[in-house]
């Protein structure tokens, strides 16, 4: 499935979509952020605008253990809010 148009793996559900159904995560200063242009550097991780995804991630922490970060449950709401908020 190469040669297609830009498309991710999300982490929760694991289906590839495409960048505009997704949202990047990454992290600058040890703060986690959302990567609106997909341009930032680092290690980032994707998840569909879907909040049955987050649900999922947040149970398994999914973003945090992507990341290599530890513990922080603000990032699922993060994630909630910047889905809501479209
Ligand atoms: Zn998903």
């Amino acid at each position: 499935m190469r040669n297609q148009a830009f498309t991710r793996q999300c982490c929760a559900c694991r289906c590839h979509k495409n960048k505009n159904e997704l949202i990047r995560l990454t992290i600058q200063d040890e703060i986690v952020v959302i990567d609106r242009e997909f341009k930032m550097e680092g290690r980032g991780v994707y998840i569909c605008k879907d909040l049955n995804c987050v649900k999922i991630a947040k149970k398994k922490n999914i973003i945090n253990r992507a990341l290599k970060i530890n513990n922080n449950l603000d990032i699922y709401d993060i994630v909630i809010k910047e889905i809501t908020n479209e």
